[in-house]
């Protein structure tokens, strides 16, 4: 009996597979599985129109057959079978409906690459050359009498023969390779291995799975103790068990699986014991059709830290499990999402266009997109404090996407931030703006490591006794957010600690500057006093009942020179911001300065740093000598 050659793309392919540049070997139980799961259904489809058959739905299955010694495992089912013709077609030839082409020139790299797309979407019944040297497939078509045996021990070729078979369908026999010193191959003929890669894989194929698994029985021994009760012996027994649990829980419609029961679900998928904040169920019908199931978590899981947690969403096709976490379907500000997708218009079909599968991963992530920010918005609207609760949670997300790419989705994310305008209330932008009085041309933010502080900044007063709102910042993040967002509604932003928070009149201004002039002298003064610590001294416009506060001039805000202080790099950590002190005017501790520097400099120099180092005590800046701090307000006394 001669060999025959396999087609020149498939010999590549092959040969990729038994090189095996593809790590994920252990895909292949899901591509044979698939296959048999196909097979039965075309048979089942044929039983409709054709009585002969002679199954019934709840006969049909897939088994899997475990022979340690011989080192095989044979996927068996009882589905359409194959002729002779068609097992030649079929499995010598790959891609034969498909427009995917290896390229010519691939090369080992490049070959990695594609192999690695390959991997996600479906390798095929070649993946059974990964973990197999030999494969044989013993086949039956229904309506035929004559079985076929197909054999091949990988690229030399195949043979092909007439064989008898009992009843249609198809067995796949993998003689599993020796085990070298990189992969334990004969792990593979382990049950327990066997059972999780169906429950990772395949658990929703919709035909029963089954494996005999052993199992200790207990049973009465026929003897008694003194008291006359049974005793009890243990043996081993083998139960052909059903693996998988075949209908998802997404597939059933709405009616069928309340809510409850996918939060069920969700908790057990993802080892939660914290119920969802948000379920999104979609079933859609259209260009593309899948049906989508996503959690939004009730918080960051530990476990996610730990490696231990893909989460993520999981991509099935038709129940069969395409990709563990797919991270193209949805943007990574919504990376916090969990859940599957399953569509059958993904398959795992290796012979598809792979770019097709792109542009329609490309729709349901769109489409995904708007129903994970619409139940985002609901949940705002109908439960405050849980919108808060997620948004403490997972807000960075949406942040970090804000500045994302230049801005790119900030008009699509900007409606789901919200903000501190007190420390009982956070608001969204829009209703920021909605909130403004007519005279005011700004929104106000004020920055600082923590609520209480941003909202005790003395420059605080002077917008809030106009009684307009200020947005409290409260992590270095928020800043940027602010400068991509640029504007909401036309209405820019202020820092009310660095901006010109655009209160005075021209006469104001101008009186202002008079009066800077008058007081130059003094100013001066204070600069000297305390060196290279500021870079100037000013009277403030801002202050109204406090004597002094601290603010800066330049790109970098105290802000950022406390961010960067934990910085990486020691460039980093000495950025400064250019501190400017202002004094209040109207205030007694001016006045009394003014005195001291008219009669006593010593103890105008004295005043100068403690007005500094209150001014920094407010700002929350580490003072850098309290002690020296404590001996200058001693001295007043
Ligand atoms: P595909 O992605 O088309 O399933 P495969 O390489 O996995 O590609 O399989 C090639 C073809 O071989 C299948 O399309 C099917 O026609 C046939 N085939 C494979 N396994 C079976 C089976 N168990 N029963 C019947 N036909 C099969």
């Amino acid at each position: 009996m001669s060999k025959k050659q396999f087609k020149a793309e498939s010999k590549r392919l092959l040969d990729l597979m038994i090189n095996s540049i593809y790590t994920n070997k252990e895909i292949f139980l899901r591509e044979i599985i698939s296959n048999a799961s196909d097979a039965i259904d075309k048979l089942c489809y044929l039983s409709l129109t054709d009585d002969k058959v002679g199954l019934d739905r709840s006969d049909y299955k897939i088994d899997i057959i475990v022979d340690k010694e011989a080192r095989t495992i044979t996927v068996r089912d009882n589905g359409i079978g194959m002729t002779m013709e068609e097992a030649e077609n079929n499995l010598g030839v790959i891609a034969k409906s498909g427009s995917f082409k290896f390229k010519d020139e691939m090369d080992k790299e490049q070959a990695g690459e594609d192999i690695s797309i390959i991997g996600q979407f479906g390798v095929g019944f070649y993946s059974a050359f990964m973990v197999a040297d030999k494969v044989t497939v013993i086949s039956r078509k229904y309506g035929c009498d004559e079985g076929v045996k197909w054999e091949s021990s990988g690229a030399d070729g195949y043979t092909v023969t007439p064989c008898e078979r009992e009843n249609p369908g198809t067995d796949v026999i993998m003689h599993i390779k020796a085990d070298t010193e990189e992969e334990i191959y004969g792990s593979y003929l382990e049950v327990w291995k066997l059972k999780a890669l169906v429950k990772k894989y395949s658990d929703y194929v919709r035909w029963p799975i089954k494996m005999d698994i052993e199992h200790q029985e207990r049973f009465e021994n026929g003897e008694t103790d003194d008291e006359g009760k049974p005793k009890y012996d243990y043996r081993m027994v083998t139960e052909n068990e059903t693996i998988n649990s075949m209908v998802p829980i997404w597939q059933r419609s709405k009616s069928e699986v309340t809510d409850d029961d996918c939060i069920a679900f969700y908790k057990e998928k993802n080892h939660d014991r914290k119920d969802p904040c948000a379920l999104i169920r979609v079933n859609a019908e259209g260009t593309v059709s899948y049906k989508a199931m996503l959690f939004v978590p009730g918080e960051e899981n530990e476990s996610a830290f730990l490696g231990d947690n893909k989460g993520g969403i999981t991509l099935y096709s038709n129940g069969v499990m395409i990709m563990e976490k797919c991270d193209k379907l949805v943007h990574s500000y919504f990376d916090f999402v969990k859940g599957v997708v399953d569509s059958p218009d993904l398959s795992l079909n290796i012979s598809r266009e792979i770019l097709q599968h792109d542009r329609q991963l490309k729709i349901i992530g769109q489409n995904l997109e708007k129903k994970i920010k619409g139940e985002l918005e609901k949940l705002m609207r109908d439960d405050k404090p849980k919108y808060e609760e997620f948004f403490k949670n997972f807000g960075v997300h949406l942040k970090c996407g804000v500045c994302d790419e230049y801005g790119r989705y900030k008009d699509f994310l900007r409606d789901l931030l919200i903000f501190y305008t007190s420390e009982d209330s956070q608001i969204t932008l829009k209703e920021y703006v909605e909130n403004m009085p007519e005279s005011q041309k700004c929104i106000y933010y004020a920055s600082s490591d923590s609520l209480k502080h941003a909202m005790s900044l003395p420059q605080c007063d002077q917008v809030r006794s106009r009684g307009y709102e200020i947005l409290y910042l409260t992590s270095p993040l928020d800043e940027m957010v602010l400068e991509c967002l640029h504007d909401q509604d036309g209405k820019t932003f202020c820092n009310i600690v660095t901006d010109d928070l655009g209160f005075e009149t021209e006469e104001e201004k101008k009186a202002a500057e008079e009066r800077d002039l008058e007081n130059k002298d003094i100013l001066d003064f204070v600069k000297e006093s305390l060196g290279d610590s500021v870079t100037k001294v000013r009277l403030s416009r801002k202050l109204s009942s406090l004597p002094c506060c601290l603010t800066t001039e330049g790109g970098v805000t105290l802000e950022m020179e406390k961010y960067f202080r934990h910085g990486p790099s020691e460039e980093m950590r000495s950025i400064r911001a250019n501190r400017v002190l202002e004094l209040n005017p109207e205030h007694k501790a001016y006045a009394a300065l003014k005195a001291a520097y008219e009669s006593d400099q010593e103890k105008a120099k004295t005043l100068s740093c403690i007005l500094e180092t209150m001014a920094e005590m407010m700002a929350g800046c580490d003072i850098e000598d309290p002690a020296a701090f404590v001996a200058q307000v001693s001295e007043l006394f």
